[in-house]
């Protein structure tokens, strides 16, 4: 069968500014396509099922850095705490919480992205700007000392309108900015997709996760 995988995957890289991190995001798709993707050179896979993402790490070769980039079940971070490497939605301190608990149990520090609404549409994950800033200056974040957050994560609404992506990316992008300075772990800024991604990167943006680009559409919503 010709996927087209390696090519996709060339081609994207080549737009690449050598700055920004890119995420194969695999999730649904057969591990024979992650397979060819890793055969091409790319070791960084994002799932959005932490199940899932459990199988294809049991399965595909142990130099794999696997992200989980969905939103989270608490009661499921167990499952992924001894191998995941960035987990990138974490919307909750109760959540950290969690994933510290767990990363405890495997004696590793886990890096973490704490997700920030900005779209519009209200179906979208995320906190607010301000309780960010809260949880970042929190004293009991010091107490968590099995977890790290290295960065801030976001999902732009899914529009065609150029202008409120714009404003979406960049006011991420200011707030990631501001708070950089204060929180030097601060370094990895997740946002753009396969529609986007381009816009992002202008915006700052130092990690895409791109999916259908690479693999092909989807065949069932994820
Ligand atoms: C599915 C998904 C992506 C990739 O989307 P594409 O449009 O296929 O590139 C990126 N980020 C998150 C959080 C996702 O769930």
């Amino acid at each position: 069968m010709i996927t087209g995988i390696k090519e996709n995957l060339q081609k994207i890289k080549e737009t690449l500014p050598e700055n920004v991190t890119l995420v194969a995001v695999s999730k649904t798709k057969p591990n024979s396509d992650i397979q060819e993707a890793y055969d091409a050179g790319q070791r960084v896979f994002g799932e959005n099922k932490i199940q899932e993402m459990v199988g294809k790490y049991d399965a595909l070769p142990k130099d794999i850095e696997w992200h989980m980039i969905g939103h989270l079940q608490r009661n499921k971070v167990k499952y992924m705490a001894h191998f995941v490497s960035l987990i990138h939605g974490v919307d909750s301190f109760k959540t950290l919480v969690e994933i510290n608990k767990q990363a405890k149990k495997h004696d590793r520090i886990i890096h973490c992205l704490l997700q920030a609404r900005i779209a519009k549409e209200d179906t979208k994950f995320g906190l607010p700007f301000a309780e960010i800033e809260s949880i970042l200056a929190s004293e009991e974040l010091k107490e968590l000392e099995n977890v790290k957050i290295t960065g801030l994560m976001g999902m732009a609404t899914f529009t065609d309108d150029q202008a409120q992506l714009q404003e979406e990316f960049s006011s991420l992008a200011n707030f990631f900015n501001v708070h950089q300075k204060k929180h030097t772990d601060l370094t990895t800024l997740s946002m753009g997709m396969s529609g986007d991604y381009s816009l992002a990167i202008e915006n700052g943006s130092n990690m895409v996760r791109i999916g259908s680009s690479i693999f092909g559409v989807r065949n069932y919503i994820a």
